[in-house]
């Protein structure tokens, strides 16, 4: 399981790991542009209903960034049977790791419910949970993306992860977000490929 600073063994002082979810949306390519300019590496979690072959998974690949698993369609993975776990995580691993050519190594999961059989069914695909610390809320702040900054900046501590989305409010304070995390002094990490 994978939440926060306790978990992993980060290379500087101040680090963190930037997340979205719930792509690949029409955002994506926006979002790509930021973070190149930026040179900054992050984390994208999928869902297989929208993983339509014309977005730009292969630019995402060519930047450095990481594909994990996010779902078929962002059911309470709680609400389903075993069976229906397994059958949803594995059709998932199954169409991203045929799209990318890569293997996935991470899922997070829809709402971050999870249950035993959800920890059972992972383990045996040797995927690793990969939850978040810090939530930028991003999808409440749709008026008013600045609170996203602020939430970010006022919780964000070395080691944390992160959890923004691929919405259109968080393109217009990406830019912003990532240069004040900045000037705090953070940098941006992956987690072991
Ligand atoms: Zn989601």
């Amino acid at each position: 399981m994978w939440t926060n600073k306790r978990d992993w063994d980060h290379h500087s002082s101040k680090s963190l790991i930037l997340t979205f979810d719930d792509g690949p949306s029409s955002v994506l390519v926006p979002i790509l542009d930021i973070l190149k300019k930026h040179e900054v590496k992050a984390m994208f979690f999928w869902q297989s209903r929208l993983l339509h072959k014309h977005r730009p998974w292969k630019r995402l690949l060519d930047d450095d960034h990481l594909i994990g698993g996010h779902s078929l369609r962002h059911r309470d993975l709680t609400r389903l049977s075993h069976e229906e776990q397994l059958h949803d995580i594995t059709s998932n691993k199954r169409h991203i790791e045929q799209l990318t050519g890569q293997q996935m190594k991470y899922f997070r999961p829809p709402y971050g419910q999870f249950n035993e059989d959800t920890l059972e069914v992972l383990k045996m695909l040797g995927v690793t949970p990969f939850l978040w610390e810090v939530a930028g809320l991003d999808w409440e702040h749709k008026e008013s993306p600045v609170h996203i900054v602020h939430n970010i900046l006022n919780y964000a501590e070395d080691g944390s992860v992160i959890l923004l989305h691929e919405l259109k409010q968080t393109v217009t304070i990406l830019d912003e977000l990532i240069t004040d995390l900045k000037a705090e002094g953070y940098s941006f990490e992956l987690p072991p490929l």
